[in-house]
């Protein structure tokens, strides 16, 4: 198949990372580690290094988080959240929450939510991030499965947790309620944050649970992924190489934290590399994310392609009129991403768009296309220093370049999780011959870069040549009538499998048997003849997670009138 070959040079002159291969030839954890206060010790805690040391180190007056969401307007030193985050503890323990113990947060995107993450670490308590967008089912089967002993939310959202089927859930913690009923094991936020904000910190050890972050769920039943407090090393990492963080950044990860990308690159990456961050409550608006990058002057910005498709697809009226120039560097994560999209951003912010792999498991940035290196579009680019990264076979040999097969990992790296809650099955599932098994197939070029191809489960057989659901989609996104694509393979007598796309359009354009034609000649001379979906169905929307992915398993079971599944993280 013709892999794009576009590649953009520019770099990022004064990058943290100056030399790719010198910085992996010459890499070591231990010098890593040595920037930690807790190196050549047992113990540690991540709440420790991102804050109180920033305010033990003469930062306390500085900037951690900018907060605004259409009513709000705040900003909070490493001082006060500190202090909050130690209050909130405090509480906590009165609550007899111990370490280990698991604190779940379902609150809309607000300062709260950190300040009870990080109250809830601060005690070696491990934390659970939800989004508020859960319903129900949702919310109980997380809170369930790992028996959750208190859970901070709003009364708005209270209706969504179903106490009477959650007898290990003792404590309801209501933000922004004047009164609690205690008899519903309620109590407010503002009783417990009734406390002393003296700085204290539980050091545990490092390999302690630190977070539990549930899967996205574009495959199947999500699962709870636990992360260490060690894992800071590798957020860390990312910060200062993929990321670039610097302190003079202002930083903004338009993710929300119930997503791993949201805690992982939202908060522990930027506040470890003492950058300030910007967060955002309220859904999605073109005006008013092109309106925050311009209040706060946005420095570096992380989104995902989703919705950088959907700015693209709000035209470039509305981001001409923003002042857009403070951008420096912009990455995206959490699907693949189109060379169209990175093509966009150099139109729009005249910077490139930086692509990450990686899952909610490897807790952190594992394949990046580097500021130090150029980019070849279409490609994920190459593995964090530091990380073994490589494609192997079905028992677990390595392959040749531009073979496809698994994306692999050698463990262990720091961000890796130390296990799938109640589930010890499911995770020895991801290891084979050594490796850790991503479930992604890719292949890598002789150049060393990553390309994605897609879900082991999406990979289309048709007439015995592999196709990948991503390159199709890509190329269909290049169409002029196509806004957004989800290709799927659906059985055929004679081919195995033919391609299938599931298409929305553009603004101003109607769906007709000449169009899906024309779409269908595009791809078969773009791409390959085998490519070219055989079927293609006009959608008003595609069904997406949560956060943002396409579920291509719910268009094919409901493509094979099959059972959709776990779907507790779908998009309405
Ligand atoms: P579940 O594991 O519950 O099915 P999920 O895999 O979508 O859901 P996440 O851990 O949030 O849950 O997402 C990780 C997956 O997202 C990766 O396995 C990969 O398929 C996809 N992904 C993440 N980043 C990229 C990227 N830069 N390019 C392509 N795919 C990506
Ligand atoms: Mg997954």
């Amino acid at each position: 198949m013709k892999k794009s070959t576009e590649v953009i040079t520019r770099t990022i002159e004064d990058a943290n990372m100056q030399q790719y291969d010198e910085a992996v030839s010459n890499f070591q954890w231990e010098t890593v580690e040595k920037g930690f206060s807790w190196y050549g010790q047992e113990k540690c805690n991540i709440v420790y290094e991102a804050i109180d040391r920033k305010c033990e180190e003469g930062h306390a007056g500085e900037i951690a988080l900018y907060f605004c969401d259409g009513t709000r307007d705040e900003q909070y030193t490493y001082e006060k959240l500190q202090k909050l985050s130690c209050r909130f503890a405090r509480g906590l323990q009165n609550l007899n929450v111990e370490k280990g113990d698991r604190v779940f947060i379902f609150l809309p995107r607000t300062p709260e939510y950190y300040v009870a993450l990080l109250g809830a670490i601060r005690i070696g308590a491990i934390g659970g991030p939800l989004f508020e967008a859960f319903m129900e089912k949702a919310v109980k089967d997380r809170l369930e499965d790992s028996d959750a002993k208190v859970v901070v939310t709003t009364k708005e959202l209270l209706s969504r947790i179903p106490l009477h089927e959650l007898p290990e859930l003792k404590h309801v913690i209501l933000v922004g309620a004047d009164e609690a009923d205690p008899g519903k094991r309620q109590v407010t936020y503002q009783e417990i944050m009734r406390q002393d904000d003296s700085p204290f910190v539980e050091l545990v050890s490092k390999d302690d649970g630190m977070m539990i972050h549930y899967t996205s769920g574009s495959t199947g039943k999500p699962k709870g992924v636990l992360l260490s407090h060690y894992a800071m090393v590798h957020m860390y990492l990312s910060g200062k190489y993929a990321y670039d963080l610097r302190p003079d950044d202002i930083y903004w990860c338009v993710a929300d934290p119930g997503w791993i990308t949201g805690t992982s690159a939202g908060m522990w990456a930027p506040w470890l590399n003492s950058t300030p961050v910007v967060m955002r409550g309220g859904r999605f608006n073109p005006e008013e994310w092109y309106a925050t990058i311009q209040k706060y002057k946005v420095t570096v910005w992380f989104s995902a392609p989703t919705a950088f498709r959907m700015l693209m697809a709000s035209g470039a009226e509305i981001s001409k009129s923003y002042d857009l120039s403070s951008l420096r560097h912009i990455l995206s994560a959490g699907e693949p991403l189109n060379p169209e999209i990175i093509k966009w951003g150099v139109d729009t912010f005249d910077i490139p768009i930086y692509d990450n792999w990686w899952m909610t498991e490897t807790g952190s940035t594992i394949v990046a296309n580097f500021p130090a290196l150029p980019i070849k579009l279409g490609s994920m680019g190459k593995p964090l220093p530091g990380i073994h990264v490589d494609i192997v076979d079905h028992i677990g040999q390595p392959m040749e370049p531009n073979e496809l097969g698994n994306l692999a990992i050698k463990p262990k790296w720091p961000g890796m999780m130390r296990m799938i809650w109640n589930n010890p099955k499911k995770y020895n599932d991801y290891f084979l011959n050594g490796w850790y098994i991503s479930g992604d197939s890719a292949y890598k070029d002789e150049d060393g870069y990553f390309w994605f191809e897609g879900r082991i489960d999406d990979v289309i057989n048709t007439m015995g040549e592999r196709v990948g659901p991503f390159e199709v989609e890509s190329k269909l996104v290049e169409h002029p009538a196509v806004a957004e694509a989800g290709v799927i393979g659906v059985p055929d007598p004679i081919r195995g499998e033919v391609v299938k796309a599931y298409i929305t359009l553009r603004q101003g354009f109607k769906e007709s048997d000449e169009l899906k034609e024309d779409i269908m000649n595009f791809i078969r001379e773009k791409l390959a003849a085998h490519a070219r979906p055989r079927i293609i169905e006009v959608r008003d929307k595609l069904p997406k997670t949560r956060s943002g992915k396409i579920m291509r398993r719910v268009l094919k079971a409901r493509e094979l009138n099959m059972p959709t599944g776990d779907v507790s993280t779908i998009d309405d």
